[in-house]
């Protein structure tokens, strides 16, 4: 019997147990042991039920086109649970000069594919307009290493757009900054484009005219479960071995001797033929300090940002005074510490009954680790206070919750490809070791779901345990 200990019980862990468990429903001789810090499983996946409304501390979705958690919440049995994003709605806009302004039709990400509503958008600025005129006629260039996303960006559009929306469309999914995250890690397809095209609106058009034709109603941008990404951690759980699940027990340390891992965690040790370690990378390089001090140096040297959600509940006259659309993000230049907020009754119609207004507002990242230290009381007060500016919300909210996540989110630093690189190099002199997590490739929960699957696979395959012989054993 192959015995294999997951630290770590996020999305990551439990999708790597999930693989192994089964496996070992297959016939194959394997057990694992699941080792989580916390009192609960799921990491950042949590879910609240407060006066009808469905409240998401961590997540509330994932993109449609990654298809990873939607195939194994599939899997789960979750099929019918699935739900889209309510895309008839979907508009966001960015706050200039004290106004929510709307973002024209036709952007892709921060590329303009469509001349008219950039042109008649008062978002940018002429000069801006003017670049992006010029854009179109960027000569090809092939990338000279990696550069962060804002050089990219203002090479091709200027600083405005930086600052308008790469700058809050990244502190929108990793809480990281344009002048930080390395463009070949976190937009690697922006990188072949210019190497091809030159122009990152033409290469769009060309990507857009040659994508296969949907059959039938396009997809939602965004996929979540009915009641919410808890969901998804309840039926993995209820799909494992209940007996190799082990809460309140962070894993203090790890040592691989007489040929065998001694996980060190809670009040006990055990051994095991392998280890995945499904944690932020630097809970991870602290493991692995003694036993690979270039490894746990290599893996310490990916930054993490924290987050903060501030989910509040409103009454019917507050819904009915709030603008359409999906929410609204808030540029550096803005002044806020607020990065992003939610419409959540529009973007997830049924989150919240017809008579409440549902926000989650975004704040934290990596230009404010110290919001971290507010109280939660602080934290309400600067949100309701920038939301009274921004939206001209005075009305008392039904109900307020604070999340703070700290150290959850990867940055994706220049130069991370090539840092993956030596971190799978030196992974790979390690017996029995496999790494799994947000820290790596993907930050999302279908990326983190990849992850887990596959550093079952690879452990699975380092101990010599083939899908051959599976089927030979249940024969
Ligand atoms: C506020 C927020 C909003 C997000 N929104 C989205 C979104 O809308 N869509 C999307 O796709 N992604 C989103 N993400 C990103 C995504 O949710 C995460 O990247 C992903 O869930 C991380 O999963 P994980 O299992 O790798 O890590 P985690 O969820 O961080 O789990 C790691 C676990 O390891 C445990 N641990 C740490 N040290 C030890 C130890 N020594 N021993 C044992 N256990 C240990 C921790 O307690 C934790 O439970 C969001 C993230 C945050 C924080």
């Amino acid at each position: 019997m192959k015995r294999i200990a997951i630290i770590g019980g996020g999305i990551s862990g439990l999708s790597a147990a999930y693989a192994l468990e089964k496996k070992r429903r297959d016939g194959v001789e394997v057990e694992y042991g699941l080792f989580e810090a916390s009192p609960r499983l799921g990491g950042v996946l949590v879910t609240e039920h407060v006066d009808g409304c469905l409240v998401e501390a961590g997540p509330d979705s994932f993109l449609t086109e990654k298809p990873w958690a939607s195939d194994l919440c599939r899997e789960l049995g979750l099929g019918d649970q699935l739900i889209g994003s309510n895309d008839a709605d979907r508009k966001t806009y960015i706050v200039v000069r004290g106004r929510l302004i709307e973002m024209p039709d036709g952007l892709m990400f921060m590329v303009p594919t469509k001349i008219l509503p950039t042109v008649l958008s008062p978002l940018f600025s002429l000069k801006t307009k003017l670049r992006m005129a010029q854009e179109w006629f960027h000569p090809p260039r092939k990338a000279n290493g990696d550069e962060t996303v804002a050089a990219m960006v203002e090479r091709h559009y200027g600083t405005e757009m930086v600052d308008l929306l790469a700058d809050p469309l990244l502190s929108g999914v990793y809480g990281g900054e344009a002048s930080q995250l390395s463009v070949r890690a976190v937009l690697a397809r922006f990188a072949d484009m210019e190497a091809k095209h030159g122009s990152l609106g033409r290469a769009m058009l060309v990507a857009r005219r040659n994508a296969p034709k949907p059959n039938g109603a396009p997809r939602p941008l965004f996929t979540s479960l009915k009641d919410g990404m808890q969901q998804m951690v309840d039926a993995l759980v209820t799909r494992l071995d209940g007996d190799a699940l082990h809460t309140g027990a962070p894993a203090q340390a790890i040592s691989f001797e007489g040929g065998g891992w001694i996980v060190s965690a809670g009040l006990h040790s055990d051994q095991f033929d392998a280890v995945i370690l499904a944690l932020p990378t630097q809970a991870a390089s602290r493991l692995l300090q003694m036993h690979s001090p270039n490894l746990a140096s290599e893996l310490a040297g990916v930054h993490y940002s924290s987050s903060v959600t501030v989910a509040l509940g409103y009454d019917e006259k507050v819904r009915r005074s709030l603008p359409p659309g999906f929410g609204f993000l808030v540029p550096r230049s803005a002044g806020k510490r607020m990065l992003a907020a939610t419409f959540v009754h529009n973007k997830f119609p049924h989150r919240a009954p017809a008579d409440r207004a549902l926000l989650r507002c975004f704040l934290g990242g990596a230009r404010d680790e110290p919001i971290l230290s507010l109280s939660q009381d602080e934290i309400l007060r600067i949100t309701r206070d920038e939301l009274k500016q921004i939206l001209k919300l005075t009305a008392e909210p039904l109900f307020t919750r604070v999340f703070k996540w700290k150290g959850a989110m990867a940055q994706y630093g220049v130069g991370h490809l090539d840092r993956l690189q030596r971190v799978e190099t030196l992974r790979q002199k390690i017996s029995g070791l496999a790494l799994a997590g947000n820290g790596y490739s993907g930050i999302g929960v279908p990326d983190c779901v990849r992850s887990g699957t596959t550093a079952a696979e690879e452990i699975l395959k380092a101990l010599g345990i083939t899908d051959s012989q599976s089927i030979s054993i249940k024969s």
